[in-house]
C-alpha cells in the first residue's frame, strides 16, 4: 500500500496520513532519546517491541471501556490510529517515587506513595516539559475544567489497568506518562488516550529483583534496552517463550 504523506516526525515515531480521512499511521522508530534528546542512540528492535506493546495495552484499554486512539496494528512497525488534536500536556501518574519526583522532593526512589499522584507537564521540548499546575492549564486555555475532570478520570483508569496487568506478570508499575487527544464525532468532542503506552513511557520494575525493565536502562546505562523490553513482552505473552531477545518475533 502506498504510504501517505509524512505529517510529523518526533523522537521515537513518525506520523503519516492514514488510508481514510481521520486516520493516521504511527511508525515506531528504533531511536532512543533521553534528557531532552541530549543522549541519543539507535536500539535495534525497540520500535517493533513498542509497536506491539502499545497495541497490547491500548487494545486492553479499549476493551474495558477506556477510549484510546488505537484502531489496529498494520505491521511490525506501524499502527493505524484515529487522528486527534493532542492536548499539550504530559499526564504523569506515580505510584512509587522515582525520577524527577525523587529529585525534586528528596524522596528515595521506590518509596510507595500514599495514593497515586497525578502531575501535568507542559509539552514543550524547548522548555524541557516543565511541571505546571491546573491553574496554568486553565489560565492558558490548554484544557477546560471539564477536560481536566475527564483527563484525571482517564489517567486513574489507565493506572488501575496498567498496574493490574503488570502485577499479573510480576512487574511493579512505578509511574507512567500518557498523552490525551481530542477527537470529534460530529458536533461532539471527546477525549481519548493517544500517543503510545510502552516501556519508553513507563517505569517498570521486576517485583522480586527490582530489575528495571524500562527506558531507565538506556537513561542510566544499565544494560541492553531491547532485552528489557523483550522481557516485558515475553511475560505478557506478546512474544513466544524462547524467542531470543535480539530478534523479537511477533505472535499474531
Ligand atoms: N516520561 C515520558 N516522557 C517524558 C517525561 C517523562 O515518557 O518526556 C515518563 C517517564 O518514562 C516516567 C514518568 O513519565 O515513567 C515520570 O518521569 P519523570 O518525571 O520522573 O522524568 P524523568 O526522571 O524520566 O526525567
Amino acid at each position: 500500500m502506498a504510504r501517505g504523506k509524512k505529517i510529523y516526525e518526533g523522537k521515537a515515531k513518525i506520523l503519516f496520513e492514514g488510508p481514510e480521512p481521520g486516520t493516521i499511521v504511527q511508525y515506531f522508530k528504533d531511536d532512543a532519546t533521553a534528557f531532552n534528546a541530549e543522549k541519543k542512540d539507535v536500539i535495534d528492535g525497540k520500535g517493533v517491541l513498542n509497536n506491539r506493546l502499545s497495541e497490547y495495552f491500548m487494545t486492553g484499554l479499549n476493551q474495558i471501556g477506556v477510549p484510546t486512539h488505537f484502531l489496529k496494528r498494520m505491521n511490525m512497525r506501524e499502527q493505524l490510529v484515529r487522528a486527534c488534536e493532542i492536548i499539550p500536556l504530559e499526564v504523569i501518574v506515580r505510584n512509587f517515587a522515582a525520577g524527577s519526583m525523587s529529585t525534586r522532593l528528596g524522596i528515595e526512589e521506590g518509596t510507595q506513595l500514599p495514593r497515586p499522584i497525578v502531575e501535568y507537564c507542559f509539552k514543550d521540548d524547548s522548555l524541557g516539559d516543565p511541571l505546571v499546575t491546573e491553574e496554568h492549564i486553565a489560565a492558558f486555555g490548554w484544557a477546560s475544567q471539564q477536560d481536566m475532570d475527564d483527563i484525571l478520570g482517564l489517567a486513574l483508569r489507565v493506572n488501575d489497568f496498567m498496574s493490574g496487568v503488570m502485577y499479573g506478570v510480576g512487574i511493579r508499575l512505578v509511574d507512567f506518562k500518557i498523552e490525551i487527544g481530542r477527537v470529534y464525532d460530529g458536533d461532539f468532542q471527546r477525549l481519548v488516550v493517544a500517543d503510545e503506552i510502552s516501556p519508553d513511557s513507563c517505569r517498570l520494575w521486576d517485583m522480586e529483583t527490582g530489575r528495571k525493565l524500562d527506558k531507565d536502562v538506556f537513561r542510566r546505562d544499565l544494560g541492553n534496552l531491547t532485552d528489557a523490553y523483550a522481557e516485558v513482552a515475553r511475560r505478557l505473552g506478546v512474544m513466544p517463550k524462547g524467542t531470543g531477545p535480539q530478534k523479537p518475533t511477533l505472535v499474531n
